[in-house]
């Protein structure tokens, strides 16, 4: 039995892997989240009475909370997921990104750093064990468009927006540290995620939840826009596989082998919809003809695609979910589960919190 800190770990694949822990295996979970509008502990209602969970309210970028945070829990293994994650919000407010992504991640590891020197004295079996694992993004790498390309772990990187260079810059800072201070760390760059609890901002919550309220599915530019999609669950699982067994010092890119169009998607939740959900909203014949196309996100990647051979390969890892499996099982998770994401969208699962908390 280790223990597991998990920064992030009430958002949408913190809390994944905050419930694969707890509930498929016997490891102690630490949650450190700032509950930012991303943060929901409802997501974690199925675990939270364990004695092996605990749940820290801070900020990653408060030096002394994650120093007290270290100290208190002496985790083994740190995953590191916490970061603001909205490329349309990055670029109305590219500061907060920068905070977080790259300011946090720094205070991050130094609290880590000056917590694994000290078990190098203490602990020192338990300081060779100690892992810094960061969880990162494909949006790294920039865009694909017109190649058959894969990003691979030594492809350049070239981040399009904010959010993206801010990751960027996590992931170079998290190498230096590794490099300079010999800090344990595992860097590992993910495709799109989808699947339960998932932010009803993001694509296809926001397809699923507005067709059945018959509202606009808009679409950005041509839909024409590549992602190789990955079901949240299969990345918790790959997540918690390198953060046990990875090589130090080492990259892994993880992804579903399931490059879809944007419209593709859309498509695909409307047809499962119709089989679902057959009785539709006044006025709405078929939920494809609620597809909208909008004005493109300003500079928007038109393709991303992974190969994920090498954790395949080096750690026997591959996704469970087909893309037509994974899409399936999320839409009836958001037609079984209508309470969690209605408290999300009226904002109530903040205000109830905020009352339980003061
Ligand atoms: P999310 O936005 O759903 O969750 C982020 C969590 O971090 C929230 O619970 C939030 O409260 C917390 N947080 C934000 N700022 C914080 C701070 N300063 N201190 C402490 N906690 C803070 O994000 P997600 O989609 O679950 O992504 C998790 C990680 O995985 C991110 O680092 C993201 O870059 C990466 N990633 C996401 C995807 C994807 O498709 N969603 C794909 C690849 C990689």
């Amino acid at each position: 039995m280790r223990t597991f800190l998990v920064t992030g770990g009430a958002g949408f694949i913190g809390s994944a892997v905050v419930r694969e822990l707890i509930e498929n295996t016997g490891h102690c979970v630490v949650n450190v989240d700032k509950l930012t509008y991303a943060g929901n502990l409802e997501s974690l209602s199925s675990v939270e009475s364990s004695d092996r969970y605990h749940f820290v309210q801070a900020d990653i970028g408060d030096a002394e909370a994650m120093r007290a945070t270290f100290e208190a829990h002496q985790p083994d293994v740190v995953m590191h997921l916490a970061a603001e994650s909205h490329v349309d919000r990055s670029i109305d407010g590219p500061a907060e990104f920068i905070q977080t992504n790259v300011v946090g991640t720094t205070v991050l590891l130094e609290a880590a750093r000056t917590y694994w020197q000290g078990l190098q004295a203490s602990n020192p079996e338990k300081a060779a064990g100690f892992r810094f694992h960061h969880i990162s993004t494909d949006e790294v790498y920039g865009d694909l468009e017109g190649t058959d390309d894969l990003f691979t772990e030594t492809t350049p990187y070239a981040p399009s927006s904010p959010y993206s260079a801010s990751k960027a810059s996590s992931d170079h800072l998290v190498r230096a540290w590794q490099r300079t201070y010999g800090l344990p760390t595992l860097i590992t760059n993910c495709s799109n995620n989808y699947g339960p609890y998932h932010f009803p901002e993001k694509l296809i919550p926001l397809m699923i939840l507005n067709a059945l309220a018959g509202k606009a599915l808009p679409v950005y530019g041509d839909g024409q826009q590549v992602r190789d999609w990955l079901y949240v669950e299969d990345h918790a699982r790959a997540l918690i596989k390198v953060a046990s067994e990875g090589q130090v010092g080492e990259t892994y890119n993880i992804g579903g082998h399931n490059e879809k169009a944007n419209i593709e998607v859309v498509r695909t939740l409307c047809a499962l919809l119709e089989e679902r959900v057959p009785d539709k909203p006044a006025g709405v014949a078929r939920y494809e003809d609620l597809i909208t196309f909008v004005a493109d996100r300003p500079g928007h990647d038109v393709r991303y695609a992974i190969d994920a051979s090498k954790i395949e390969r080096e750690l026997g890892w591959t996704p469970a979910e087909t893309f037509e499996s994974g899409m399936g099982k999320t839409v009836d998770w958001y037609l079984a589960n209508r309470e969690w994401w209605q408290r999300v969208q009226d904002g109530s699962y903040r205000g109830e919190r905020l009352g339980v908390l003061t």
